[in-house]
């Protein structure tokens, strides 16, 4: 990363009140390094640009911690947060450097895109993040899983009436969806709420923001788990995308 790189992390990160130690940036340098790497050799990621990856990989994945939902207010049962649908390891990788206390799942149905995950996660010492191979509508069916995580966090996975399917199961009554999203229509923040409340959900709130120094649209969602979800969601495979609930 070069020094005007760094000073982006440094700027974009104090936007969102977070002050980086030297430790910290230096592995965001060596996260920088190993994606670009990654791209070269698979399809990894769009994003190719330092000044993209540094704001739309590095600040974006940090913005899941506003409102402090995710880590600040007590994960219910233990700190396990799982990141379903994580790609190249995001927002997992930014939130394990700045987190280290939290027990992150990075989840993808990829496994190649695990692996970049898991290798990179040795690579920057992080020992607490334990990516996974598979599909949400198997694992949220799983014992090993099902209401197993305090929050599940999301980044440009699915629509809202999508994600609650295939989050919620994962969460005990209690637990937090974080949904990261770009901007977010009236008609999906209703179908969305209708989708959460038939799997145990409720919407807590919804919070329009920018993205530091671009100004993109974004929106956090939260929506609360409050009753247990029923036994038969998330459906099988393929069937929350092709026939969302709502
Ligand atoms: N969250 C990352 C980010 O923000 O850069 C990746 C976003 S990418 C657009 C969506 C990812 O979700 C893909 O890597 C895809 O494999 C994964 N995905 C989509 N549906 C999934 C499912 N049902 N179970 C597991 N992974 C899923």
């Amino acid at each position: 990363m070069t020094p005007e790189g760094e000073a982006l992390l440094r700027q974009g990160m104090g936007e969102l009140g977070l002050e980086l130690s030297a430790e910290q940036v230096e592995q965001f340098r060596q996260l920088h390094e190993l994606l670009l790497q990654g791209a070269a050799q698979m399809n990894l990621t769009a994003l190719r640009q330092e000044r993209d990856i540094v704001l739309k990989h590095f600040v974006d994945s940090l913005t899941c911690l506003r409102g402090g939902w995710l880590a600040e207010q007590g994960v219910a049962g233990e700190k396990r947060a799982l990141d379903l649908g994580t790609g190249a390891g995001f927002p997992a990788l930014p939130l394990a450097i700045v987190h280290p206390e939290l027990q992150l799942v990075p989840v993808d149905a990829t496994r190649k895109k695990v692996d970049f995950v898991a290798r990179t996660a040795a690579a920057l010492g992080l020992t607490q993040v334990r990516p996974l191979t598979g599909r949400a509508e198997t694992l949220g069916q799983d014992p090993e899983h099902r209401e197993r995580y305090g929050r599940v966090v999301t980044r440009a996975v699915a629509a809202l009436p999508i994600l609650a399917e295939l989050a919620l199961p994962f969460l005990p009554v209690g637990g937090l969806l974080v949904a990261q999203k770009g901007p977010i229509t009236p008609e999906e923040l209703e179908a969305g709420t209708r989708a959460a409340a038939e799997v145990g959900g409720e919407l807590r709130t919804v919070e329009p923001f920018t993205l530091p120094v671009t100004g993109d649209a974004r929106t956090l969602v939260i929506v609360e788990k409050v009753a247990p979800t029923p036994p038969k969601y998330p459906r099988r495979e393929g069937v929350p995308n092709r026939k969302p609930l709502f």
